[in-house]
This record gives C-alpha cells, structure tokens and sequence, in this order.
C-alpha cells in the first residue's frame, strides 16, 4: 500500500512537472537558439561590419543575401563619391550647361537632400561642396581662407541652382554650384543593406558602417540590440549605451575626422551659413527610423549646435532623439539629450 501510494506521489509530481514545462514553453514559445553571424568589408572609407542572427534553416540564404548586400554597397560606395572620377556625382559637378543623366537612385537622393535643406533649416545642405573644397586646400597649404575669398564661395552653394529633371537628369544652372553626398550616402547604404537582407527573409541583424548603424528586430539572445556611443574626450570609452530594435543611431564627431590648419583642429562639417567648420559640437548622436535620416540629422545637429539642434529633433521630429556633447567656450563638455533620448537609455 504504501509502496502504491509513493507510486503515485512520484506519477503525479513527473506530471506536474510536465504541465509546468508545458506551461513555461507556452510562455516562451519560440527560443530556438540563434547564433550570430558577421562578415566585414572595407567601404566607403571605413569598416562596414553586417551581422545576421541565423537558425539551422536560415544558413543556406546567407550566402546570396551577403552577395547582394556586399554588391549594393560597393555600386553605392563609387556612385555616389565625389572623388571617384566616374561617379554620378562627378558627372553632375562637371557637366555644363546641358543636362545630364544619372542613376535613378542618385537622382532621387539628390530630391530628398533638397527635403532635407529645408527639414534642417539649411544646415544640411549638399551644395556646401565649394567650401569643403576651399578648407581641404587650406589644410594643403597651412593657410586659411581669406576672408574675401570665403565670401565669395559662400555665393556658390545656392542649392536652387541645381534644376533635378524628368529622366534622372540633372542640370546645374550656373557653373559654380557643385554637390557632395558625403554627409548621406553612407546612411542610404546601410538602408538599402538593411533592405535587401529583409528581401531575403532576415528580421534580426546588426549593420554598421563606421558609425552609421542600423538594426534590425531584436539581437540574437531575443532582447533589443544595445548600441554604445563613445566618450568623445577618450574614444577608447563607452559613455553611455541605448536599446533600440528597428531604428537607426548614428554619430557623426570631429574625433574621427578633422582638417589641421597651423596646429589648430577643424571640422569636416561646415556650417553653410558662415562657411566656417562648426566649432562647438563634439559629438552629435541620432536615433531615427532610417540610416539615412540619422546620417542627415546628425550633420545638421552638429552645424546647428546643442540648443538650436535639440530644439528641431525636440518640435519636429517626432520619431527621433538625438544626444549632443558641445564644448562651451571655457573648454568643458557639456550633455544635452533631446526629451525622448531617455526613453532609449540604459543605465544612467
Ligand atoms: P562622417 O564622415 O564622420 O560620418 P558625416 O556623416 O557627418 O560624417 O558627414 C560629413 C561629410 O558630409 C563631410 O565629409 C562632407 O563630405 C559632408 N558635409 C560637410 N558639411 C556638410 C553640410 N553642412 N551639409 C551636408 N554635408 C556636409
Ligand atoms: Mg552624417
């Protein structure tokens, strides 16, 4: 009898214990292990790194969606470089008075920079190339502009010049404008390679491309992906991190790239309204929706400065935050952070 009785004891407990297996499995349905992938390639003047989250059946895609996105990225990369000499981009700064035909994808970013003018007040503005021009000879002979000289290719950058046609054409209406992608092209490549991973049915992955990152869904361990933003005095540092799933964060800093001009540092971004290298900005980090619209924010916060760049992200863009480090004319660093940026942090 007793010997019965601890039979069942032990027939109920090892279904107990199965109902609650059960139960927890229905909780969690799905955690199938994922494992990470990664492959990087040198583009765009930088390391573009791309990572997927893969199951068993998901291994044989990897191979044709890194192709394309590798592919994408590489006709993008030259396409859109104002230093290449066959880019479309060389072929609008060079061409004149008639029109000329570019790809359908340069076309329609050249459409959306003009957007994006008028979005940042200015501040992001694809004809500054003039002036990038002038501060990078600068820097070749140790001598900054003069200051007529500025003026007088502050009077170049009228981006009304430039007339975008039917057909993916373009003319430019006088023979001074000329336009540069740099400050956007990098962001539309993470999208298009955030797009065709998609394509080819990946949810969870990682893209970043020096700095402009994108991610898709949530990281491999099912949690949302947790991106650090470095220390602008002491790169070596994170300086605080933010969890983001679906969206974009991207930092654009003079620590990665500046001009030297007589043992003084400037900025590669230039403020299209004094056409000097912006000064106060250090650090200015986006989150947004696309890759694109963080590349693009961000170079318009650092031109527009701590309180005049919160200020737009803060009133009209509702769907991104943006953390800015600027220093204030006695040498400290100062944190300014939009109001929805806290909603993204960790551990502050
Ligand atoms: P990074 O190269 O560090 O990612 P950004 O994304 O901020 O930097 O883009 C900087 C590049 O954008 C510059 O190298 C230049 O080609 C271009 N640029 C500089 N100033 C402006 C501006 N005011 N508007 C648009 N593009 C700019
Ligand atoms: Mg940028």
């Amino acid at each position: 009898m007793a010997k019965n009785i601890a039979r069942w004891r032990g027939f109920i407990a090892f279904n107990l214990v199965g109902v609650i297996l059960l139960l927890v499995g229905c909780a969690k349905p799905q955690s199938a292990a994922l494992t990470r992938y990664s492959e990087k390639k040198g583009l765009m003047g930088t390391i573009v790194q791309v990572d997927v989250c893969l199951n068993d059946e998901a291994s044989s895609r990897v191979d044709a969606a890194y192709a394309e996105v590798w592919q994408r990225m590489s006709d993008i990369s030259w396409r859109m470089n104002v230093y290449d000499p066959n880019s479309d981009v060389t072929k609008v700064n060079e061409v004149y008075p008639e029109a000329v035909t570019i790809g359908a994808d340069t076309h329609a970013m050249l459409r959306r920079s003009v957007e994006y003018a008028r979005q940042t007040r200015g501040a992001f503005l694809i004809s500054v190339w003039p002036l990038i021009k002038l501060w990078r000879a600068s820097q070749e002979s140790q001598q900054p502009p003069a200051e007529e000289v500025l003026r007088e290719t502050l009077r170049q950058i009228n981006l009304n010049q430039l007339s975008l046609q039917a057909d993916n054409k373009v003319a430019r209406l006088n023979r001074t404008i000329s336009v540069d992608l740099g400050g956007i092209a990098k962001g539309y490549a993470v999208d298009e390679a955030a797009r065709i991973l998609r394509q080819h049915g990946f949810r969870q992955f990682y893209i970043d491309a020096g700095g402009d990152i994108y991610v898709g869904g949530l990281n491999c361990r099912s949690e949302k992906w947790r991106i650090g933003i470095k220390d602008p005095r002491d790169r070596e540092r994170i300086i605080e991190t933010v969890a983001v799933s679906d969206q974009a964060v991207t930092t654009s800093g003079n620590y990665e790239q500046f001009l030297v001009i007589k043992g003084e540092r400037y900025s590669h971004i230039i403020d299209p309204s004094t056409g000097y290298p912006q000064r106060e900005v250090v650090s200015a980090t986006v989150i947004a929706p696309t890759a694109e619209a963080a590349d693009v924010f961000s170079t318009a916060m650092t031109v527009l400065g701590r309180e005049r760049g919160t200020e737009l992200i803060d009133q009209e863009q509702p769907e991104m935050a943006s953390l800015i480090y600027a220093r204030q004319p006695d040498g400290l660093v100062v944190r300014k952070a939009s109001r929805r940026f806290e909603s993204y942090q960790l551990n502050r």
